[in-house]
């Protein structure tokens, strides 16, 4: 275990990041790792609890103590065999988890005080990466088996990686014309760097992957012993409001796709926040990357509104005991940049001239089924209006055309990954709905495992 009773004599040290007012003003990533030295530190304030909580907080079922004595000890190439046990793509959750073990460590019973386990993580692949110590790992034995997998988010990556190390070819199908999902198009440049994302796509190329970007796949694949769907939870939520159909009103994901494609300098984006008084509706991670994008555009303002009332500045122990995730007030990186943020808006209209320049709101009780408050009634100026309320499911036409049935929510219907057609499995979001990185790389593994028994 790391070092006895250290956590008493040294303090959680908190992820460095580059000053908001700096960072702003640029789309490089602000995420920085501590020096080694102090890593260590956080490393041995570890504890190796009997039973560690922070194992069934992560999804993944990360060895987090495991890794976080190897670091203590200086032993990060064994730290980095460890972590990728379990998870396939750490630097990917290193950066964008929001890191339920730490919620769920058992120094986080004195709330604020959990072992920095993400900043570990990240520290160990990064460098793992830096040394040249991640190499292609190509399987010995070839099945002759073939499997096509639909989408390249982290599900659909994560299954693939797993599928070709046990031996099967494996082709991705990809109608964008660069793989990644959401890591890629969704999420700006200033939480991962599109780099990050291309060296392992690089990497499941020389394990012997084939990619097909550019292809949208809209029935059955001919060919192949089997196919996994993981193409997403990809249908935004509307607003049904007077005004909706005025110019200047989008989804969110059609901001951010642009956004992504400036940035690499692929396409000149179709949607400006510059100089604009912009609203984003939705208070979740992808409202708060439209905040951020606005932001680093040179919006004249950004505001963003949250139907839900409210949460506690501490976690309510009644709801929300330790070791579960707690439902507590949290600011977003992006707001640490600049922009507003309103609990409790319900939107009642927009307005505008062919294009939006007013939304109108009313203050609402905070919880369902969120009546108005009488006489709350305002006006702001709004010249660019994000949708960013999340996902109700996965677009239908190729789940009709192949025929899987769904679930009552909408998603695909495949309680162990296989869907009711034979050959077809299903992982990621379009499994279980909008969902989280970690999540992704979980169902891709778990899924490429049931692939990989029914293809023997
Ligand atoms: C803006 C935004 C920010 C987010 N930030 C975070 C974060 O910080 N941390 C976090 O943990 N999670 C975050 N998430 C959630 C996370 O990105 C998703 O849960 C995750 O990407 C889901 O992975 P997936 O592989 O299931 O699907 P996706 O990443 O959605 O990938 C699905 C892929 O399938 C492709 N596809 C779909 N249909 C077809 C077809 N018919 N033919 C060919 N290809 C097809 C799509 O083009 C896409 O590339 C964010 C989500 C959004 C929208
Ligand atoms: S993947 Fe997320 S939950 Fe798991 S150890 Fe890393 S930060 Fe924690």
């Amino acid at each position: 275990m790391g070092e006895l009773g250290a956590f008493l004599k040294i303090a959680r040290a908190e992820t460095p990041e580059r000053a908001p007012g700096e960072r702003v003003g640029d789309h490089r990533e602000f995420v920085r790792t501590l020096p080694l030295v102090e890593l260590r530190e956080q490393g041995a304030r570890c504890m190796e609890c009997g039973v560690p909580f922070c194992h069934s907080g992560c999804p993944l079922g990360n060895l987090i103590p495991d890794w976080n004595d190897l670091v203590y000890r200086d032993r990060f190439r064994e730290a980095l065999e460890q972590l990728h046990r379990t998870n396939n793509f750490p630097e990917f959750t290193g950066r964008l988890c929001p890191a339920p073990c730490e919620a769920a460590c058992v120094l986080e019973i004195d709330e604020g005080n959990a072992v920095t386990i993400k900043q570990i993580e990240l520290a160990i692949v990064d460098r793992g990466w830096d040394e040249g110590w991640i190499v292609p790992r190509p399987a010995q034995r070839r099945t002759g088996r073939s499997v096509a997998v639909v989408g390249s988010g982290p599900s659909g990556l994560a299954a693939a990686q797993q599928l070709a190390r046990a031996g099967h070819d494996v082709t991705v199908f990809e109608r964008d014309e660069a793989g990644g999902g959401l890591l890629r198009f969704g999420v700006p440049d200033f939480k991962i760097e599109k780099r990050v994302v291309e060296r392992r796509i690089a990497q499941l190329a020389d394990e012997g992957v084939t990619f097909r970007f550019g292809v949208n796949v809209d029935g059955p694949l001919e060919g192949f012993d089997a196919t996994v769907l993981a193409t997403g939870s990809r249908v935004p939520r509307d607003l049904p409001v007077p005004g909706r159909e005025l110019g200047g009103v989008h989804y969110a994901m059609e901001y951010l796709y642009g956004r992504n494609r400036a940035v690499a300098g692929t396409a000149e984006p179709e949607i400006s926040a510059a100089g604009r008084h912009v609203i984003v509706i939705g208070g979740g991670d992808t409202g708060a990357d439209c905040v951020a994008s606005a932001h680093r555009e040179g919006a004249a303002s950004v505001t963003q509104i949250e139907l839900l009332g409210e949460p506690p500045e501490k976690r309510p122990d009644e709801l929300t005991p330790w070791p579960l995730w707690p439902m507590k007030l949290r600011t977003s990186y992006a707001l640490k940049e600049g922009g507003e943020r309103s609990f409790s808006i319900s939107t009642t209209g927009l307005s505008g001239n062919g294009r939006v320049q007013e939304i109108h709101w009313m203050q609402n009780t905070g919880a369902p089924p969120f009546e108005p408050v009488p006489d709350t009634g305002e006006s702001h100026p709004a010249q660019l209006v994000l949708l960013a309320m999340g996902f109700v499911g996965p677009e239908a036409g190729l789940l009709d055309a192949l025929g899987v049935a769904r679930d009552a929510r909408g998603n695909v219907d495949a309680g162990e990954f296989a869907t009711s057609v034979p050959g077809v499995f299903a992982a990621g979001d379009a499994r279980r709905g909008q969902s989280l990185i970690v999540w992704a790389i979980d169902e891709g593994r778990r899924c490429a495992a049931v692939v990989d028994a029914y293809l023997s």
